[in-house]
């Protein structure tokens, strides 16, 4: 109170109860801190067991993918919208990625081997017929022929795979702006002249239609659409060419009134070495329309199809002015 003495307070602890006090005091942090510590070291580690638990998931998965050569597996994706969950999400979509490139590299060679397997069969059986006894010079030149048509084959096949090859590899390619309706117009002018089956080629080509692209790709893209609507055309049959534009966009279309394609088939023409039942007999290789939609793609531009059996087909490639 103000104006009053100060108040003073005194306690009397006897010594042995105080220092009995503190000594206690003293082994019970003796005890407790290391238990503390125990538990903040096995606590620190169940967390950070716990929070690299999905890590060592994908880490098992990726070790079991790559020791088992299986690309079919996939890494399970932890719950939750975070690093880790979009981490396995892209491994995934890498795996994804790797399992259809390998397929299609397996795919590939099947389809060559079972392509060229088939001419070498017949020339080693040709050869080893002609040699059992002696033949006549007419005999000889027959088995030299076919010796010569089935190398042919082969010689195409293999070239058709290379350029294939070199094609994949040209993403790079600058190019540059050409003019599409020259080209259109000296390949139709070329093959005009193969008068094959007697069919006739006529053409619509709006003029100085100018793309950036690759003359040679381009030109050969136009070539394989045309030699296809030959094979595939009836005797005494129409192809009709037709290059225009129409809103910046460029399409050329070729169409034929030959055997057509089911509807089955025409998602599968556009793969390496398909070719239909229809077709099998002719003397393709089955890689031109894959090599065309190829030359689409790096041009990034599509190609289509629309075919009626026994009616014909118009097969279109688009690409941006
Ligand atoms: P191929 O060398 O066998 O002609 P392509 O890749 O050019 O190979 O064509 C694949 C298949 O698509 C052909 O085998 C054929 O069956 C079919 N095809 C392509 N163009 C035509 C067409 N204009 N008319 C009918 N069928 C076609």
């Amino acid at each position: 109170m103000k104006g009053s003495d100060p108040l003073w307070l005194r306690g009397i602890v006897s010594s042995e109860y105080g220092t009995s006090q503190t000594s206690s005091i003293m082994m019970l942090s003796l005890w407790i801190f290391p238990i503390l510590v125990v538990i903040s070291i096995i606590g620190g580690y169940l967390l950070a067991k716990r929070a690299l638990a999905p890590i060592e998931k994908m880490s098992i998965s990726a070790q079991s993918i790559r020791e088992g050569h299986d690309l079919t597996k996939r890494i399970a994706i932890p719950d939750g919208n975070n690093e880790l969950h979009s981490l396995a999400k892209s491994f995934n979509g890498m795996l994804d990625r790797l399992e259809n490139a390998f397929k299609d590299e397996q795919q590939l060679t099947n389809n060559i081997s079972h392509e060229l397997r088939t001419p070498v069969c017949v020339i080693m059986s040709q050869c080893e017929f002609t040699l059992e006894k002696d033949r006549n010079t007419q005999e000889y030149t027959e088995a030299i022929e076919l010796v010569l048509r089935q190398s042919r084959k082969m010689s195409k096949m293999i070239n058709d795979m290379l350029s294939f090859a070199r094609l994949e590899q040209c993403e790079a390619v600058a190019y540059e702006k050409i003019n599409f309706s020259e080209i259109i117009s000296d390949v139709c002018y070329d093959m005009e002249a193969i008068k094959e089956k007697n069919i006739s080629l006529e053409s619509s080509i709006q003029p100085n239609l100018t793309v950036k692209g690759n003359s040679e790709q381009l030109s050969c893209l136009a070539v394989n659409l045309i030699s296809n609507a030959y094979r595939y055309g009836k005797e005494n049959g129409h192809i009709h060419v037709s290059l225009k534009e129409n809103d910046g966009i460029v399409s050329l279309s070729v169409s034929d009134d030959g055997i057509g394609i089911k509807d089955s088939d025409l998602e599968k023409i556009w793969n390496r070495f398909y070719r239909c039942d229809s077709s099998r007999s002719e003397k393709g290789t089955g890689l031109g329309l894959s090599f065309v939609r190829e030359i689409a793609r790096i041009h990034g531009g599509t190609v289509s199809v629309e075919s009626t059996p026994n009616e014909g087909s118009t097969f279109t490639f688009t690409m941006k002015k």
